[in-house]
């Protein structure tokens, strides 16, 4: 029987009733220490008792009865009296009215299932908790993790999109989340960094009011633009500059016909992209041939993982745009036979071997196919544009892998607006820095975007500019943060959208 119950208690009696079993029971040392002055007391001066609901066994509700003795401190000039003695914290805590371990239980029970679920299982398993007791067991942790964060992310998330949004911060360092604010009022998010001086570095994003919250807050703190968002507002910087050039964009597409210098612009255009890819794979063998590991090469170079790792196995070999590239030479003439009405791959081949050229037939052949289709697309395509977004993704990034039809769609925008061809090149140049963390380099960028398609971009940049070139410098991104964002966004699906923020606090910093 004694080994049943925590130890340091003394069995004195065992009833069992109907539905319950009761334990009655009392602490097995003689004496207790006074909390004020220390000193040991065996003058007992009273006792009561504490009933503490225990985990249930055989189908029995099971009721631990503790006797509890007050002391009389005999100190002589001790401030307390009489004092209470302290149970072991492995059975209780003052004021419970559970064992610990029937507490844990039920936080374990709401962590997993949330209130209403845990109620329902609970009555099955004999825990007669409602809703709001096990809601109420989440608020137990302590607050350490908050105290030491010293680099934290602050990002907002939605309750419900459109309509309600709430504060997630993270500790970069340890990577996990310490706190979830119940909206994004900069009142809300300063008063909690004020409670929380210790922290050093901020990582946020762009919009929002953070930024004025934390220069309120703690002035001293460096204060992260988030890169992940400063790539995803070039690009938005971008769409927009594509969206107000459509008329000119249309026009530029509608009104020329086929010509034969955009098609020999086009295939540039394609050598180009074929050259750049060229070029990485090359720098990427380097640097593993160095030594690099594959993440320290992500590192430097900005590209994804999954990139690195199929250049490095030899994946991303381009067979077809090599073959192409010994035609290179010879674009040009075959741009003269084809416009001059040769249009059959065979006798173009034949002309250019004439004149010394060494490939085979079948890129001679394939040439022409691509040729014939472009036309084709371009003649199907003329007076109907394709929408902004897939323009200005065919000028960014899709720009190294364009069929012949987009190349020529690429070379006659870029022929008809310098302007935005010169705001692709400063979009691929900021890229370039937040991907290769170049520092030195936002000042100059800055003064050349003034006058350029990406002005209120730039002009925005600039107003943030110790954070974003903090972005530039620092190892610290928020993209943690947006992890943590998704985790919580899965936890709150799970749980049907009911859960309150406690219990979405509760599980989303329970240790995994
Ligand atoms: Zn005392």
């Amino acid at each position: 029987m004694k080994k049943l119950l925590p130890a340091g208690l003394v069995v004195d009696h065992l009833g069992v009733d109907r539905v319950q079993i009761e334990i009655s029971a009392r602490t097995a040392r003689g004496w207790a220490a006074c909390p004020e002055c220390g000193s040991r007391s065996g003058r007992v001066h009273s006792r009561y008792r504490r009933r503490l609901a225990e985990l249930p066994a055989h189908g029995f509700d099971v009721r631990l009865v503790v006797q509890v003795r007050r002391f009389r401190c005999c100190t002589v000039n001790c401030c307390r009296a009489i004092f209470a003695e302290r149970l072991d914290p492995g059975l209780t805590r003052p004021h419970w009215r559970r064992t610990a371990r029937m507490q844990g239980l039920i936080r374990h029970l709401a962590l997993a299932l949330g209130g209403r679920a845990a109620q329902a299982l609970g009555r099955r398993l004999l825990l007669s908790v409602s809703k709001d007791t096990f809601l109420r067991s989440l608020g137990h942790g302590d607050g350490r993790d908050m105290a030491e964060a010293r680099i934290i992310g602050i990002d907002d998330w939605a309750w419900r999109k459109g309509q309600r949004y709430g504060t997630l911060i993270c500790d970069l360092e340890r990577r996990r989340v310490i706190d979830l604010l119940p909206d994004r009022e900069p009142a809300t998010v300063e008063a909690w960094l004020r409670a929380h001086p210790q922290v050093e570095v901020v990582a946020r994003d762009r919009n929002g009011g953070y930024g004025s919250a934390i220069a309120n807050a703690l002035p001293e703190a460096v204060q992260v633009a988030d890169r992940w968002h400063l790539l995803e507002n070039v690009g938005a910087a971008f769409l927009s500059a594509v969206q107000s050039s459509m008329p000119a964009i249309r026009k530029a597409i509608g009104s020329t016909r086929l010509d034969p210098t955009l098609l020999t612009a086009a295939e540039r255009l394609q050598y180009e992209g074929f050259r750049r890819r060229q070029q990485t794979n090359e720098m990427v063998r380097h640097m593993a041939r160095d030594g690099a590991s594959i993440k320290q090469i992500v590192r430097q170079t900005g590209l994804s993982r999954r990139l690195v790792r199929q250049i490095l196995r030899g994946e991303r070999e381009d067979v077809f745009r090599i073959r192409e590239s010994s035609l290179t030479p010879w674009l040009v003439r075959l741009e003269m036979e084809w416009s001059g009405g040769c249009r059959n791959g065979a006798e173009l081949w034949r002309r250019l071997k004439g004149d010394g050229f060494r490939g085979s037939l079948r890129v001679v052949g394939e040439w022409a196919t691509r040729q014939r289709r472009a036309e084709r697309a371009l003649q199907i395509g003329a007076g109907k544009s394709p929408p902004a977004r897939r323009i200005a993704r065919l000028l960014t990034t899709g720009r190294d892998h364009l069929s012949k039809a987009d190349a020529v769609l690429v070379a006659q925008i870029e022929a008809a607006l310098p302007a935005l061809a010169q705001a692709r090149v400063l979009a691929d140049q900021f890229t370039g820095m937040v991907r290769n963390r170049s520092t030195g380099l936002l000042g100059s960028w800055l003064a050349r975007a003034e006058d350029s398609l990406l002005s209120s971009f730039a002009r925005g940049l600039q107003k943030d500019q110790a954070a974003v070139s903090a972005a530039l410098s620092q190892p610290w991104s928020n993209g943690q943060t947006e992890g943590q964002i998704n985790r919580l966004k899965l936890l709150k699906r799970q749980m049907y959208g009911r859960a309150g923020i406690a219990l979405l606090k509760a599980r989303i910093m329970a240790p995994a």
